[in-house]
């Protein structure tokens, strides 16, 4: 089951990396995790 943080519409201050739960950072429109390198495209907007 996945549910994703990036749902919402809102844009939340933090975003959890949803494979080691590592605060994520926005750059260039994508979300970057620090430590496993996961993205999210935020490509909805
Ligand atoms: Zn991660």
């Amino acid at each position: 089951m996945a549910h994703l943080v990036l749902s919402v519409k809102e844009k939340p201050d933090k975003v959890m990396c949803e494979v080691c739960n590592t605060e994520m950072y926005e750059k260039h429109c994508k979300l970057i995790c620090p430590n496993c390198g996961f993205k999210w495209d935020c490509s909805d907007h």
